[in-house]
């Protein structure tokens, strides 16, 4: 009897019956369409049961399992079950997963319960960055010199109806973007008459979320809302790509201070000038100290472009605070004349923004705070200083303390058969793990090669003199021999750009003719994978960035080879992370480096079977996989491909 016809009794509801009708072998699912998977009901399973009797869940669900469908239902029962647990917050690493959940996942379900009776909404939520303030814009487009672009933006402003500045069809400049786009530092809220007439878009996205059943956000979004109320109550929480939530959370908790936003702080003001100038001398005065501590060690130590600030090194932050705290007087002097309680509140924010600098510099120039790391970056856009958290489990774990259940998901999240590692990482208490295993068959899909250290030396320690020379005549030929092989389709991954620069001429040098090489770089990504897929024979020399997100199912992909294992590059904050490691009584390579680089390289290996039909080589170009103790647990904890013994297996895999 076809779905729409079927009695609603007995109904759908949050408990394991329901999960067999709906996931089972005869369920739902296979009615409307889909295969049956074992390991997507196991996890439908374990999600359901996690979010009924109010549990925390780690679940690693293999490539292929199909999680988002696995998540998805019961946690639409669920919000039926307890209409006062808030909307179900989902959130993802990526836009693609997030843009998948939106546009294709979230409307198969609803279709596939509506004839039940059921319906449910979802929304994205985005940050107020992403919202044009209409406070903003009155003031922008009364002045006498407006920006460049302002026209086509009122122009859109007219159609829009929800001040999202994703739908845009043109990039916004710096300067157009601080003036219209609405900031936490700037918003005045309640003081705003369009928050008050409910006119304000960031503000009815808000509101809309406080109604939704499903509100699908990003990690970035999801850190930041420990620290601001953004994301309305929720019981539930599930956490998609979950072995990207300790990246976003560094990025989230880390304050940086540039020179532009200190000087920004001071407008075009007639009456102004004086401060203004003061200001700008003040932040080159200070910065003088972070560019030489920078010059002195940072080239060296790090071979980048970071350096850690010693913890009990202070700087003068004077320059900088001492104009900071005359602009702040003449700020509160001006409070009084305010011709109304909104110009009154806009000066105020102003006010507090100066204070805030105040107190960041100072904090900056002070000796490091225990667990915290002071760092000195040289970026695209002048030298930054940014004050970060070591170890950010703390602040996540607050995530988890307000929700009743959170279920955290990632097809890499194990490491020798255990979560602990990654529980450890993100502040993870009391769960229950469950292991997913993925529908393809592996053993006769893919094949895993790493030359002995006969067919291929240790990489060097560094990339200068004899040893380094030969090492990548070495990689090189090995590299030709394996895409002559495949006849292309291969990403190859390096763990730098000296020998991913070195490889890639030297590919093209020799196999140039035949197959078309390509460099990370040389075109956007998404047009370079467009290029790679759509030629079907070429190779693409990249970073370890290819590593993530990156989907190309069927034979364009048959290769993926990395040229030494993807331990973490050196950095400050890396350093400091494996220093509280040891400090607080563990191993840093067993209990950090190694864990990190296995899930790195079960990444790595995720992007060479993307579906049943997918076959490939994994071809690990170190030889420490043999010779080092931590060689076989890598091995075991990626899927269960075959071992090739020799290259000649692998020549045999591709005829
Ligand atoms: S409430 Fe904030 S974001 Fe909205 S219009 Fe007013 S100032 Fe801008």
């Amino acid at each position: 009897m076809p779905a729409a016809e079927r009695p609603l009794a007995p109904p759908l509801r949050l408990d394991s019956a329901t999960i067999e009708a709906v996931y089972g072998p005869n369920g739902l699912l296979v009615e409307a369409g889909w295969e049956h998977r074992t390991g997507q009901q196991r996890m439908a399973t374990a999600v359901g049961r996690a979010l009924a009797k109010r549990q925390h869940l780690v679940v690693e669900a293999g490539t292929g399992v199909g999680k988002s469908l696995a998540y998805l239902i019961p946690a639409v029962l669920a919000r039926r079950t307890d209409p006062d647990c808030g909307p179900i917050i989902i959130s993802t690493a990526t836009k693609v997963l997030q843009d998948q959940l939106f546009h294709k996942d979230v409307p198969a379900v609803q279709e596939l319960l509506a004839p039940f009776g059921i319906t449910f909404n979802a929304i994205v939520a985005k940050g107020i960055g992403n919202y044009a303030c209409k406070l903003k814009l009155d003031e922008t487009t009364g002045t006498l010199l407006p920006p460049e672009g302002l026209a086509g933006m009122v122009e859109w402003l007219g159609e829009t109806a929800t001040g999202d500045v994703d739908e845009l069809r043109f990039t916004l400049s710096a300067e157009l973007r601080e003036r219209t786009i609405a900031t936490d530092t700037d918003c005045i809220r309640q003081r705003c008459r369009y928050y008050h007439d409910n006119s304000c878009w960031y503000y009815a996205m808000r509101k809309r979320l406080r109604e939704a059943d499903i509100v699908i956000c990003n990690h970035a979004l999801l850190c930041l809302s420990t620290l601001a109320e953004i994301l309305p109550q929720h019981a539930f929480l599930i956490i998609d790509e979950a072995h990207q939530l300790e990246n976003f959370a560094y990025a989230a908790f880390t304050d940086t201070l540039t020179p532009r936003s200190i000087t920004r702080l001071i407008p075009e003001e007639p009456g102004l000038e004086g401060l203004r100038d003061a200001l700008q001398r003040g932040v080159a005065t200070c910065w003088d100290q972070f560019t030489a501590l920078l010059l002195n060690k940072g080239r060296g130590e790090w071979g980048s472009r970071q350096v850690a600030v010693p913890e009990t090194l202070e700087f003068d932050p004077g320059p900088v605070t001492r104009v900071l705290n005359r602009y702040y007087q003449v700020l509160k002097e001006r409070l009084p004349q305010m011709p109304s309680e909104e110009e009154e509140a806009k000066l105020q924010k102003r006010i507090e923004q100066v204070d805030s600098v105040i107190d960041r510099m100072e904090r900056f120039c002070a000796p490091t705070l225990q667990g915290s790391l002071r760092y000195v970056e040289e970026a695209r856009n002048g030298i930054q200083l940014h004050y970060t958290p070591i170890d950010v489990s703390e602040p996540l774990a607050k995530l988890v303390a307000r929700t009743q259940a959170t279920v955290y998901t990632s097809a890499t999240l194990a490491v020798g058969g255990s979560m602990k590692f990654f529980a450890s990482r993100v502040g993870a208490r009391d769960y229950r793990e469950v292991t997913c295993e993925s529908p393809f068959f592996f053993e006769e899909q893919a094949l895993i090669w790493a030359p002995r250290p006969r067919e291929l030396a240790e990489p060097p320690s560094r990339w200068e003199g004899d040893e380094a020379r030969d090492y990548l005549a070495a990689l090189v030929e090995r590299l030709e021999r394996l895409v002559v092989a495949s006849q292309g389709r291969a990403f190859l991954l390096f763990t730098s750009y000296r020998a991913l620069e070195h490889c890639y001429q030297e590919i093209s040098r020799r196999v140039g003719d035949q197959m078309l090489c390509l460099r990370q770089g040389e075109m956007p990504r998404r047009e370079l994978l467009r290029v790679f897929m759509e030629d079907g024979n070429a190779i693409l020399c990249a970073t370890k960035s290819f590593w993530q997100g990156v989907d190309v199912p069927g034979a364009a992909l048959s290769v993926v080879a990395i040229d030494r294992l993807p331990f973490s590059a050196p950095s400050p904050l890396s350093q400091a992370r494996l220093d509280a490691v040891t400090q607080a009584g563990g191993n840093w390579f067993r209990d950090l480096m190694l864990p990190e680089a296995i899930i790195d390289l079960k990444q790595g290996f995720g992007r060479l079977i993307r579906s049943p039909a997918d076959s490939g080589v994994m071809v690990l170009l170190d030889a420490r996989i043999h010779t080092k103790f931590y060689g076989r647990l890598i091995l075991n904890s990626l899927p269960p491909a075959r071992r090739a013994r020799d290259f000649a297996e692998v020549e045999r895999f591709f005829r």
